[in-house]
């Protein structure tokens, strides 16, 4: 793999292009998951420049490198501010998971150590990861079957002696619905429990589209009993990946979040993160996004996103054998379909007019769906999105609900997976049309999904997670 002789930057970027030629395109609004467009290039543009520039600076000693604790500063200030308690301390992080891994240490040690995560059934899988890698308990609370929100009597008949943090999405990602923080934060306080709102999705999106005329009902650091909330600058700040800040009630639970270790005879290690060296440039281009934007830009992009979602949710509403779930309070929708219109199939129909919306399986009494998340370029494109959708509608109609291969979830619930070799598991994938071997390699055709997706649905969630590590390994083989 690596050259003898140096390549030219031509050579290796011609390269990389025809590599990327299979992947979904990151701008233009056809890809309405993982991907967050402004729909203005320059503001991107001038991001990655000020990315480049900070590449090289090293995270791991702000002693060495003062421009990154000043950069930090601002940026930790300005979602401070944004949310609810100018002057709040924070921790720049490379994500919404990283994010929530230090809320969770943070409460985690700020107890006697040990303990429970009461959390909606809704909440993000990075509380389950880590609880996992922190050694906690997760107890999980149901939602409303209307609402898809978390009852706070629910959330009371939870808490016991080892609950050590509550968990509020402001809002949840499934459904784009808010849990009620101000109920369930004045029932933590009242415990005198930590309580952590993941507005990993809606922190920097929730006040502009509250500036745009939406109903949003408090959610932040200001409400009483709120003790940490993360928010993800690479989301609806729309900055590049390796985003996100993590704001504490006071510095004292900040300090919780933090690492120190002398235990060795190199180097001090104090760590702010989980990660130790990391490079500044995602902390330089979440800092050239946000003021390349400004006030302004952030505010016109709200009313854009509010304005095209209003347009999705009415829109899917009137196609046959679609509906939303709940009352979206925010720009992610989820739609549902019926007997006669597999969301799955509508998935994949999708796809093959060159847009991609993103299948959530059914779990916990919610059905299966797909998930839309509106961004600052949809509203260009809202017709075109919706003549799509219901297109796709159409089709999966024509051509029926996926088929199950008669017996095979029982047989995938059955065996040892760990004791399978790749290729009897990749023989296994081939069963429902997936090609493991082709992946990877740039040119294998469109997948179709709709049969994968139904086996995975018809799964316990164990066994669905042993599926995809398993598929994840023999992709990477
Ligand atoms: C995206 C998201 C996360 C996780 O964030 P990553 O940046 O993907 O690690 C957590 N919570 C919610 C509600 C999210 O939408």
């Amino acid at each position: 793999m690596l050259p003898e002789h140096g390549r030219t930057a031509q050579d290796l970027l011609a390269e990389l292009s025809g590599l990327k030629a299979a992947d979904l395109p990151v701008r233009g609004g056809k890809v309405t998951a993982y991907v967050y467009d402004t729909g203005r290039p320059e503001v991107h543009e001038t991001a990655h420049r000020a990315y480049a520039e900070m590449l090289e600076v090293n995270m791991l000693d702000p002693t060495a490198f003062p421009s990154m604790v000043a950069i930090e500063k601002q940026v930790v200030g300005a979602v401070a501010e944004l949310l609810g308690r100018p002057g709040a301390p924070g921790i720049f992080t490379s994500g919404g998971t990283e994010s929530i891994m230090l809320a969770v240490k943070a409460a985690r040690d700020h107890g006697p150590g040990g303990g429970e995560i009461v959390l909606p059934v809704t909440a993000h899988p990075a509380f389950h990861k880590a609880a996992h890698y922190l050694g906690l308990d997760v107890v999980p609370v149901p939602v409303d079957p209307v609402t898809f929100t978390v009852s706070p009597a629910a959330v009371e008949a939870a808490l016991t002696a080892r609950t050590v943090l509550v968990v509020a999405s402001a809002p949840s990602y499934p459904q784009g619905v808010i849990d009620p923080v101000e109920e369930v934060a004045a029932l933590a306080s009242a415990k005198g429990v930590l309580c952590h709102v993941d507005a990993c999705v809606g922190g920097w999106l929730l006040p502009w589209l509250r500036e745009a005329g939406a109903a949003v009902p408090p959610f932040d650091l200001s409400v009483p009993g709120v003790t940490s909330i993360s928010c993800d600058l690479h989301k609806f700040g729309y900055a590049p990946k390796g985003a996100s800040v993590l704001l504490f009630r006071d510095a004292a639970l900040r300090r919780k979040a933090y690492f120190a270790s002398a235990a060795w005879p190199g180097y001090t290690i104090i760590n702010a993160t989980v990660q130790s060296s990391r490079s500044a440039g995602p902390l330089g281009g979440a800092w050239g996004t946000l003021q390349a934007l400004g006030a302004e830009g952030y505010r016109e992009l709200g009313r854009t996103t509010l304005e095209a979602t209003r347009r999705l949710v009415k829109g899917v509403a009137a196609i046959p054998g679609l509906r939303v779930l709940g009352e979206p309070e925010s720009s992610l929708v989820a739609i549902a379909g019926s007997d006669e219109v597999d969301v799955f199939v509508v998935a994949d129909e999708a796809r093959r007019l060159g847009w991609f919306l993103q299948p959530q399986l059914s779990y916990a009494g919610i059905p299966a769906n797909l998930h839309i998340t509106v961004t600052g370029v949809t509203l260009a494109g809202v017709d075109a999105l919706l003549e799509v959708i219901a297109a796709a509608a159409g089709a999966a109609r024509a051509r029926g609900p996926a088929v199950v291969p008669d017996g095979l979830p029982e047989l995938i619930a059955g065996l040892d997976l760990d004791a399978l070799d790749d290729a009897t598991f990749a023989e296994l994938a081939a069963s429902v049309g997936v090609d493991l071997r082709g992946s990877g390699s740039g040119d294998a055709a469109q997948p179709e999904m709709a049969v994968v997706n139904a086996v995975l649905d018809a799964l316990p969630a164990a066994t669905r997670e042993a599926v995809l590590v398993r598929f994840l390994s023999v992709m990477y083989s």
